[in-house]
């Protein structure tokens, strides 16, 4: 394997063709490949993601934000990316939005500890800016292993763009919304974002429509 540090020949080398300074571009550590099915569970998962460099977001993240909840959760929430306070805490859904949604998860007869939740980008965008085609092909293997290695029975999409990503299409979250799919052989129910829901409160009701969906499903399941 070769050393990023450069050999004494070719020190001599460069030295022999007049050069006084060296600059070494480091690469950033190599990235194993992510093998589907390979690892088997969510610590496992989440060490293999530590100081990931495989997009532009780690340069500006504090954090990676894996997600957190019941490992063998029935209900996975998933959102876009990290905030801001997410960034810094190293949290999913720790800010006002994510205020909002332990009360959503509360009112569904839930607790958060419950339920698993995470993000498609596990890195905090620059200025919460959306998500780029880029970051989000590096980024989803890692979500699409946490919901092999949960299995939930249910996943709840926030917002267009974690709708859009897991179910793989551009259809806006005003027709999505409210109507089961499925995707990985998991229903998926998309929602309103509750950031969304902080600027359009009189959305909540439609968001609460989806919720009992989901919790009546839940229930029929368990009986
Ligand atoms: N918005 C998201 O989509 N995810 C978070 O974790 C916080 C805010």
């Amino acid at each position: 394997m070769r050393s990023d540090r450069p050999s004494r020949d070719e020190l001599a080398f460069f030295r022999d063709l007049g050069f006084r300074d060296l600059y070494i571009d480091r690469a950033g550590p190599e990235t194993a490949a992510l093998v589907p099915g390979a690892l088997t569970d969510l610590p496992a998962l989440s060490r293999f993601l530590e100081g990931c460099p495989r997009c532009k977001l780690s340069r500006g993240r504090t954090h990676i934000v894996f997600g957190q909840g019941n490992p063998k959760a029935d209900l996975m929430f998933v959102g876009e990316a990290p905030g801001h306070e997410e960034d810094v805490q190293g949290l999913a859904f720790v800010g006002r939005a994510g205020q909002l949604l332990t009360r959503i998860i509360e009112a569904m007869g839930r607790k958060r500890e419950d339920v698993f939740i995470c993000n498609v980008l596990k890195c905090r965008p620059p200025n919460n800016r959306n998500p780029e085609p880029d970051e989000v092909a590096s980024c989803i293997p890692f979500l699409e292993e946490q919901i092999r290695l949960i299995a939930p029975r249910v996943i709840v999409t926030l917002g267009t763009f974690a709708a859009q990503a897991v179910l793989g299409t551009d259809e806006p979250i005003g027709r999505l919304r409210g109507r089961w799919r499925s995707a990985r052989g998991v229903r998926i129910m998309p929602t309103f974002h509750p950031a969304f829901l902080l600027r359009s409160p009189e959305r909540k009701k439609d968001v609460w429509e989806d919720m009992k969906l989901v919790r009546d499903f839940l229930a029929s399941e368990k009986s």
